[in-house]
């Protein structure tokens, strides 16, 4: 049996092969597939690569990045001992949102992480995130709020997944009372993984 870091790898190897979004493959410079620990208790999810992580190939590594660290380290925990990713791979063009299409297409490869490294907890960075997995869910009401959601894995077997939808740190990042409420949403992170 692969290892969970192989099975991982495998992924972007299938991206490739299938040629996954090739308008977005010919613009990006390359697939920011995740970073992190390939068995965390806690999944981070953001929205696509920006610009410094199209250069680096990693995800978070920009302003948003630095932010989402410093909230990390506020609740002891570092990159090292979570996974993070986006729905999107590649950096769209001149950072335009992720079209939907686009987001469908890179779907069926983020639900394989989320298989493979079977996090405690899935925490969605902003409404594009959280959109697919709590399609009626308005942000602004459930943000910091844990929901437990019932998947049916790819082989058939019937799990159940918890979902934490928080801001997305881009967004809050220059919105003060955006910003207040994200880090004291994240307050809660650790309690959360504890308990589930
Ligand atoms: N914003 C995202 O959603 N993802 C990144 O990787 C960087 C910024």
């Amino acid at each position: 049996m692969p290892s969970k870091a192989e099975q991982l790898e495998q992924i972007k190897a299938d991206i490739l092969e299938k040629n996954v979004c090739p308008d977005l493959a010919k613009t990006a410079k390359q697939l920011v597939m995740g970073d992190g620990h390939p068995d965390a208790d806690i999944v981070f999810i953001g929205e696509a690569p920006g610009k410094n992580e199209d250069e680096q190939g990693l995800p978070f590594v920009g302003a948003a990045g630095k932010f989402l660290d410093e909230m990390l380290a506020s609740v002891g925990l570092e990159r090292k001992d979570i996974f993070i990713t986006n729905i999107v791979k590649y950096r769209p063009p001149n950072n335009r949102d992720p079209l939907p299409e686009e987001k469908r297409e890179f779907w069926p490869y983020l639900a394989r992480q989320l298989e493979i490294i079977e996090p405690k907890v899935i925490v969605t960075l902003g409404r594009h995130s959280m959109e697919f997995f709590l399609p009626e869910a308005k942000i602004s009401q459930i943000h910091g709020q844990p929901k437990r959601l019932p998947v049916k894995l790819h082989g058939g077997k019937e799990t159940s997944w918890v979902i934490l939808p928080l801001y997305h740190p881009a967004a809050a990042l220059y919105n003060g009372g955006m910003r207040q409420t994200l880090i004291d949403d994240f307050a809660g992170v650790r309690t959360i993984i504890d308990k589930y």
